[in-house]
């Protein structure tokens, strides 16, 4: 497994236990006791100075940029996990998140997004159209209703009536890639790695941010899977399946095949496993771990993990190769590969 580093921004020695999630790779655990031996393969990274943000992928790098401004001044985990993500959100060259996603099989670009903060408040929105940033409807659902989840029309004009512009989000790009699908329709969510063409699939942002007070906040938007079947949801508006944040513990995130991440709850079991003690690494590849063992078709697809705790350990783990995560504090900025699954 190649294990890469880019230091991005003047990146110093602080950020140096980061790498350790990169190297971490194992076989699958026998079945018996599955958390004392991951505990012991965590990666012994120091906690890091605060304030401190991650995010998923290589986008999440001009992502934490926009949340690092907030948290360096002294700002809100949460007000950095919405502004961050909706850079990428009003990116058209992201293919896999709010303006310019991927639309599903009939030409919709419909796009789900949740938020946490540091008391537990959560908020989300699933099969939104129209709207460029599905994360501050998110977050108004969240402070601004009794209920946790909008879907569809009645998230749409919640948001209108919010004051949220309606925009058509399907670019010349996007609508191109569309119909360049249709000629074949071949719809293969789960194969993304093998089909270079296919690129991006799937590549959901999701950030996870603890701020100089030691609060946390995380934050999850995506287009969803290209061309999946109109009115499919997948895990990333699901709070405890592409996100979980608990103040106390950590933060725990997603990305890749939303139907594995919802069937394990992945990122609330990330979080649980590192209250019982796990470091955040060891935790995102038992998430990891619970795929590849019920799934005998868990190396034809990807998830990835990533998580922090409340001292600012980082850990990431993926079923393939290919996951990157971004990290950024006042050391600088980070790309670094995940660790992942050992066939
Ligand atoms: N997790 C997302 C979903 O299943 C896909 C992604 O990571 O982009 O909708």
């Amino acid at each position: 497994m190649s294990t890469r580093r880019q230091f991005l921004v003047g990146a110093g020695a602080a950020l140096t236990g980061m790498a350790a999630a990169g190297r971490a790779s194992g076989r699958l655990v026998p079945s018996g006791n599955p958390v004392d031996p991951l505990r012991i393969a965590g990666s012994g990274m120091d906690g890091l100075e605060k304030p401190l943000v991650v995010s998923t992928w290589n986008h999440g790098v001009p992502a934490n940029a926009a949340a690092f401004e907030i948290l360096s001044r002294g700002g809100r985990a949460l007000d950095a996990v919405e502004t961050g993500v909706r850079v990428c959100e009003a990116d058209p060259s992201i293919r896999s998140v709010g303006y310019g996603g991927l639309p599903d099989r009939e030409g919709h670009v419909t796009l789900d997004a949740c938020i946490m903060d540091e008391k537990g408040h959560a908020g989300s929105v699933a099969f939104l159209q129209n709207i460029m940033h599905p994360i501050s409807v998110a977050r108004k659902v969240m402070e601004e209703t009794p209920h946790v989840m909008l879907v569809g029309e009645g998230a749409r004009r919640f948001a209108v009536e919010s004051g949220f512009p309606e925009e058509d989000l399907l670019t010349e790009s996007s609508r191109e890639a569309w119909q360049q699908w249709l000629q074949k329709a071949d719809y293969q969510p789960w194969a993304p790695q093998s089909d270079p063409s296919l690129q991006p699939a799937h590549d959901t942002i999701s950030m996870l941010a603890i701020d100089r007070n030691g609060n946390l906040s995380g934050s999850c938007t995506t287009s969803g899977l290209a061309f999946k079947m109109h009115g499919r949801v997948g895990d990333s508006p699901i709070i405890g399946a592409s996100l979980f944040v608990d103040n106390e513990v950590g933060g725990a995130c997603a990305t890749g095949v939303g139907e594995e991440v919802m069937k394990t709850v992945g990122s609330f079991l990330i979080v649980e496993l590192m209250r019982q003690g796990m470091t955040p690494q060891a935790a995102c590849r038992e998430g990891v771990r619970r795929i590849v063992a019920r799934n005998p078709k868990a190396g034809e697809l990807q998830v990835g993990y990533l998580a922090i705790d409340r001292h600012g350990r980082t850990g990431a783990y993926a079923i393939q190769p290919g996951f990157q995560f971004a990290v950024q504090s006042k050391s600088g900025a980070e790309l670094i590969d995940a660790a992942h699954w050992d066939f």
